[in-house]
C-alpha cells in the first residue's frame, strides 16, 4: 500500500525550550491515519495535518473500550541521525494485542513502514538534547456505529507523536512504589498481555490512591492469590536479590515489555544470568528485611530504567540500597540510553535509522 502524504501548510512553532517539554502535552503537525472495514480490509493510509477526529457518538470504542496502543520513541543522535528503537517489536506486539481483542491485524512490516514515513515527515519535531525524544503513539480503535457489540466491521488506526523532555530532568532519582493488595490489574486469560486502554482504566483507582499517598506508582500482585509480583503501572519490574537478577516470568497476565526483553538480552550477552520466575511478595519482603534486596528497578520505554528507592507493603516502608540508585540499575540505564541516543555501540542491531 502506498502511503499518501498531505503536508500541513500551517505548521506550529516548535517549543524553543526543550527543558519544558514534559510528556505527552504537545503534539506535532501531522498524524498518520488508516481505516479498516470488513469488506476492504486496511485501506487509505496517509499522513495528514493533525486535526480533531470526527466520531459517531455510538462508536464501539466509546462504549465498549475496544482500543489498543503502542508507545515508542524516535531519538536524535549528536550528529543529527533520527532513529527508532526496535520498532518491529512494537508492531508485533500490536498485532498480538489485536488478536487478543479480536481487532483487525496490521502487518508488522507495514506498521514499521507507516511509523517510519510518519516520523520522517515530523523529523524536525525530534528534540535535540540527550534524554529528549519524540514519543510515538500508534493506536487502533473499533469504530462501528452500533450499540450492539458484534464482530467489528470498522476500525481506525492512527499514529500521533509528542516531543518529550528528559524523563529525568533532575537526574536519575529513585522513586517510591507501593504494593497494591486490593485492586488487581489483570488475570491470566484476561487482557493483561495486551497493550489495551482498558487495562489502564482498571488501574486508575489504585494509581490515584497511591499518588495521593506520595507514591509514584503501584506494584501489582497477581489477580488470583494477591501473592506474586506482576509489574508496575506502566513498567515491568526487576530485582537484584542476594546477587541474582530476578524478574517475574511472562505468565499470561503481565505485559511483555520491550525494555524488559532488551535488558534480559543485554545481561545474557554478558553472561549475567536473569531468572524469570514467580516471585512472591513474602520472598521480597523477607529479602528487604534481611538486607538481600539489593536493587529494584522498573523498566519501560518512557523512563527506560527507573530506580526504586522505597517499597511499601501493608503500611511498612522498606528502603532499598539506602534510597540510592544501585550499580546494576545505573549500568543498565547508561547502556540502553547510550544505544538509543547513539553514544554507545549498537551490538544487537536494535536501532532503526529513519531516512
Ligand atoms: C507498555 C507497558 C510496559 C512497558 O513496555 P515497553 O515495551 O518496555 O515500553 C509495561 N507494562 C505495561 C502495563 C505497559 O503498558
Amino acid at each position: 500500500m502506498e502511503i499518501k502524504i498531505i503536508k500541513n501548510t500551517n505548521p506550529a512553532v516548535k517549543p524553543a525550550d526543550e527543558s519544558k517539554l514534559g510528556f505527552g502535552k504537545i503534539f506535532t503537525d501531522h498524524m498518520f491515519t488508516m481505516d479498516w472495514d470488513i469488506d476492504k480490509g486496511w485501506h487509505d493510509p496517509k499522513v495528514v495535518p493533525f486535526e480533531n477526529l470526527s466520531i459517531h457518538p455510538g462508536s464501539t470504542v466509546l462504549h465498549y473500550g475496544l482500543e489498543i496502543f503502542e508507545g515508542l520513541k524516535a531519538y536524535r543522535t549528536a550528529d543529527g541521525e533520527i532513529r527508532m528503537f526496535r520498532p518491529l517489536e512494537n508492531a508485533i506486539r500490536m498485532r498480538n494485542s489485536a488478536i487478543r481483542m479480536s481487532m483487525p491485524q496490521i502487518d508488522p512490516e507495514f506498521m514499521v513502514k507507516a511509523m517510519e514515513t510518519f516520523v520522517s515527515v515530523e523529523k524536525d519535531w525530534v528534540p535535540k538534547g540527550f534524554g529528549t525524544s519524540l514519543y510515538i503513539r500508534p493506536y487502533m480503535f473499533g469504530d462501528d456505529a452500533d450499540l450492539g457489540l458484534h464482530g467489528l466491521k470498522h476500525a481506525r488506526f492512527l499514529i500521533i507523536a509528542s516531543p518529550s523532555g528528559s524523563y529525568y530532568a533532575g537526574g536519575l532519582d529513585p522513586v517510591s512504589i507501593i504494593i497494591e493488595d486490593e485492586d488487581v490489574r489483570a488475570v491470566k486469560g484476561g487482557t493483561g498481555t495486551a497493550k489495551c486502554g482498558g487495562n489502564y482504566g482498571a488501574s486508575q483507582r489504585a494509581g490515584e490512591r497511591a499518588e495521593a499517598r506520595g507514591y509514584s506508582q503501584v506494584l501489582w500482585l497477581d489477580g488470583v492469590e494477591r501473592k506474586y509480583i506482576e509489574e508496575v503501572g506502566s513498567m515491568n519490574i526487576m530485582f537484584k536479590i542476594a546477587g541474582k537478577i530476578v524478574t517475574p516470568m511472562l505468565n499470561g497476565s503481565i505485559l511483555p515489555g520491550i525494555t524488559r526483553k532488551s535488558i534480559i538480552e543485554l545481561l545474557k550477552s554478558e553472561n549475567v544470568p536473569v531468572e524469570e520466575r514467580r516471585i512472591s511478595v513474602e520472598e521480597l519482603v523477607s529479602a528487604a528485611k534481611d538486607g538481600t534486596l539489593e536493587e529494584v528497578w522498573g523498566c519501560g520505554t518512557a523512563a527506560v530504567v527507573s530506580p526504586v528507592g522505597w517499597l511499601t507493603y501493608k503500611d511498612t516502608k522498606y528502603e532499598i540500597n539506602g534510597g540510592k540508585i544501585g550499580p546494576v540499575t545505573q549500568r543498565l540505564y547508561d547502556e540502553l540510553t547510550g544505544i538509543q541516543w547513539g553514544t554507545r555501540e549498537d551490538k544487537f542491531g536494535w536501532v532503526y535509522p529513519v531516512k
